[in-house]
């Protein structure tokens, strides 16, 4: 192991490859392709994306994770380094990714560009502005915002009423203070005073649509379909009816095509959007994944959270509208994560602890079960941590043994894509045995209240669902008013696969409540919450805002 260097350092001593010739020598992709932003990030065109069109496509191999837990699992960094590791062993890799959220940088330590020697560069950049995509998607939804105000200044034709707004306001930042607030206060002049509140951007519907959308037509439409309130008789009113969605549309115009980056090891990336992963589907954009598939052999990919949520998600949101087919899931996992679901506390997760580990890899296993029942053959990849002892990395091994998975130790954090290559030659001979026959948990046809329990009863091991009779009806009106065919997106807890954040490892016979239903009609799927759900996250007590900073050359520094 190098000694130890903070993410930033090591991703400020990278020598960064211009972004044009990357593109040509990696991707062979002209000049002409590519939109610039700068020397070290550029968007494709829209007619390079066409013209891929007709393309085969490469092999997609998501990377998921067993139930979190606060120490943080490294999904980022583990999907960059099987992508470096992926090109280190001779293959032509891509690697797909999130785009982070300004509103945690600034809140909590922890970046969104992977860490140690599996990073995407420049992670300044990339934590930060970037190209400018979640300014562009919290504009065009605070323009709808306006016009559903603006309306009902100017008469309100529409008849919308003012206390069954459906859409509230965005910004991409935490900040508590605008959770709940009151808006056109001032006079006559200010419009009709409601209640409001704001969303942080990665939470819009507006995010979600952006990052399912297959074209510019199809965000379009999408965006037009979105509900933003009821009239007196709770009919619904769309975007479509306030003419928003043409504008909203023009302004997402640059945003929508992908944004190409590089590894520390000078392999591409595209990351580009990033919807939140609860009360939306968690994973970067259907546009950049399709694109890598045209343009690489592999395509490393990954969604938040655990499997419960993120590759459920994945698989039966993203994949299912998209026509995607993954060939292979890797479950990352640490000895660390598994002692804490065998009961250990965060403060005691330095000592070695074989009971622990042992019990707490129960949760592993129902993940891995989990997937499988997708038709997708999942790998676990062992994200290695200086801290775990010999005796505790042989007991995963014969653990997985046991489970009847292949569990393979990576190490790309301290050792970049050299660190992964036993994993990327695993992922590389699952993939070539073509045995994976995905197909989503369940079918379109399935009523919305049986697609919740069948999520619940066959990924969380839960009893069943519970819901009251406001809730039930809803479920009725909804399949009978011309949504029944769509997903359902759970909302709840990432720390369990129960709704309760305390129950770790793999609980049974829970019940899982169901508190209140939204329709995103844009983005096509219902958003099903079970427990509290922040969409506006606040800042801790001490933000990570305290440290980070720009020196007198433009550097940036403290962040991670
Ligand atoms: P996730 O995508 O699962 O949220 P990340 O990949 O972003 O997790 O990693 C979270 C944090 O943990 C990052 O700051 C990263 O540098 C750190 N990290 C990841 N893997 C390791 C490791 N093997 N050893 C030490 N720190 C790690
Ligand atoms: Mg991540």
């Amino acid at each position: 192991h190098k000694a130890p260097q903070s993410d930033i350092d090591i991703a400020q001593a990278a020598r960064m490859r211009p972004i044009v010739e990357l593109a040509r020598d990696r991707l062979g992709l002209a000049e002409t392709d590519l939109h610039p932003y700068g020397h070290h990030k550029a968007k494709l065109t829209f007619d390079c994306v066409r013209g891929l069109e007709d393309r085969p496509d490469g092999k997609l191999i998501l990377v998921t994770a067993m139930t979190p837990t606060p120490a943080g699992e490294g999904k980022t960094t583990t999907t960059v380094g099987l992508g470096d590791a992926l090109n280190h062993i001779g293959k032509k890799a891509m690697i797909c990714l999130r785009e982070p959220s300004l509103g945690p940088c600034f809140g909590m330590k922890g970046g969104a560009a992977g860490g140690g020697y599996a990073q995407v560069v420049p992670m300044e950049d990339i934590n930060l502005h970037f190209t400018g995509d979640f300014h562009a998607i919290g504009i065009a939804h605070n323009l709808l915002a306006a016009m559903i105000d603006n309306h009902i200044y100017w008469g309100n034709e529409l008849k919308l009423d003012q206390r069954r707004i459906a859409f509230r306001r965005v910004v991409d930042m935490n900040d508590r203070a605008l959770r709940q607030i009151t808006s056109s206060l001032g006079g006559v002049a200010n419009g009709f005073p409601r209640e409001d509140g704001f969303d942080i951007t990665v939470a819009s519907e507006v995010m979600a649509i952006f990052c399912l959308a297959r074209s510019l037509d199809d965000l379009k439409e999408r965006l037009g379909n979105i509900i933003v309130g009821y009239t007196r008789e709770k009919t619904p009113v769309y975007a479509r009816q306030l003419e928003a969605h043409g504008a909203m549309a023009a302004l997402l115009k640059d945003a929508l095509a992908p944004n190409l980056v590089q590894t520390l090891e000078g392999n591409p990336a595209f990351v580009h959007g990033g919807p939140f992963a609860n009360i939306a589907h968690g994973c970067n954009s259907v546009l950049a994944t399709r694109t890598a598939l045209k343009l690489a052999d592999y395509v490393v990919t990954e969604a938040g959270f655990g499997a419960d949520l993120g590759a459920e998600k994945f698989f039966d949101i993203k994949c299912r509208k998209a026509g995607l087919k993954p060939a292979c899931a890797v479950v990352v996992c640490t000895i660390r994560a598994l002692k804490m679901h065998g009961g250990v506390a965060k403060e005691d997760l330095g000592q070695e602890n074989l009971e622990a580990l042992k019990q707490g890899s129960e949760n592993l296993a129902r993940h891995v079960e989990n997937v499988r029942q997708f038709g997708v053959p999942a790998i676990v990849a062992i994200n290695r941590f200086s801290a775990d002892t010999e005796a505790e990395r042989d007991l995963v091994r014969q653990i997985g043994a046991e489970l009847g998975v292949e569990v393979i130790e990576s190490d790309h954090w301290a050792s970049g894509g050299a660190g992964a290559a036993e994993l990327a030659e695993a992922v590389v001979a699952t993939v070539e045995k073509d045995e994976a026959a995905f197909h989503p948990l369940y079918p379109d046809e399935m009523p919305l209240w049986d697609k919740v329990r069948t999520i619940a009863q066959s990924l969380y091991g839960a009893q069943g669902i519970i819901a009251d009779k406001v809730i039930r009806a809803r479920f009725a009106e909804l399949q009978s008013g011309g949504f029944g065919h769509y997903p359902v997106c759970i909302a709840k807890t990432q720390y369990s696969f129960s709704t309760d954040p305390n129950l770790k490892g793999a609980p049974s016979n829970h019940v899982v409540p169901i508190r209140e239903l939204r329709l995103a009609s844009g983005a096509e799927f219902l958003v099903v919450v079970c427990g509290d759900i922040m969409t506006m996250p606040g800042l801790p007590r001490v933000p990570a805002a305290n440290r980070i900073s720009v020196d007198s050359d433009g550097r940036i520094v403290g962040l991670f």
